[in-house]
């Protein structure tokens, strides 16, 4: 299959999602995470229609976006989808416009202090643990409708965070579990959902963007809310053995 008939694919899996819960499929972005994909096959996406790209790591994106950029015309929007190192954070003002895993107040003062420093901002949104496992990185809000304790701590953090000057907070992101089929995910997808609309009301910010669902169950976080979807295999096809 080709790229471009891979993204017609997706886009018609989207519609389909979106007609079944009657959303308007252009409020839906589709992410190409082009994580170790060369520079020629993610500029094939960028032919096919994609605007907006992502990258799990810095290291390899600092390479590789100017490589596309200096091969396609198109203005793309860059997307960093992975976890940041504190001492990478320094490398992502003028290279990503969306930073999808803010997943500690430390990371977001330090990239606070260098977006203010540059008179610039940065989106952002902030990775929620919604499922409680050990292994996942963000803000625990496992179970945060019965738990006012850890409600009010989640709630001070995001207030701490909506205060910082040079981020601009747009939404939630979420990394569902690896689940057998789609419908295990999506409490999950419709917990991130629940606890963006009671934020937003509570602070009295729009927080629009729901970042969910990948190439494994992205019809069902559409059909729960999902903004942007991040998707790398079912528009590249598989990656290498032993790596994420
Ligand atoms: C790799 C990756 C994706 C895309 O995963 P696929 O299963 O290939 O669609 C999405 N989000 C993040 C954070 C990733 O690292």
């Amino acid at each position: 299959m080709s790229i471009a008939a891979n993204i017609e694919g997706i886009r018609e899996q989207i519609d389909v999602a979106c007609r079944g819960v009657g959303r308007d499929p252009s409020g839906i972005t589709l992410l190409a995470v082009c994580k170790q994909q060369p520079p020629e096959t993610v500029g094939a996406a960028v032919v096919a229609g994609l605007r907006h790209l992502g990258e799990n790591r810095v290291e390899e994106a600092v390479t590789k976006i100017p490589q596309v950029q200096s091969c396609v015309a198109e203005p793309i929007v860059w997307h960093m989808v992975g976890h940041i190192q504190s001492r990478k954070a320094r490398q992502i003002p003028g290279l990503f416009q969306m930073v999808h895993a803010v997943d500690r107040l430390n990371l977001a003062r330090r990239l606070s202090a260098l977006m203010h420093e540059r008179g610039d901002t940065l989106d952002v949104l902030l990775e929620i643990n919604v499922s409680g496992e050990a292994s996942k990185a963000g803000f625990n809000a496992f179970g945060w409708q019965e738990d006012a304790e850890l409600r009010a701590r989640l709630w001070q953090d995001c207030e701490t965070l909506l205060g910082f000057p040079g981020l601009r907070v747009c939404g939630l992101m979420t990394m569902a579990p690896i689940a057998p089929d789609m419908e295990t995910t999506r409490p999950v997808f419709r917990q991130l959902a629940a606890l963006r609309a009671a934020l937003a009301r509570d602070l009295g910010v729009p927080l629009p963007e729901l970042s969910m669902g990948m190439t494994d169950d992205f019809p069902v976080a559409v059909e729960e809310g999902a903004t942007i979807v991040r998707i790398g295999r079912a528009i590249f096809g598989p990656r290498r053995e032993n790596e994420k």
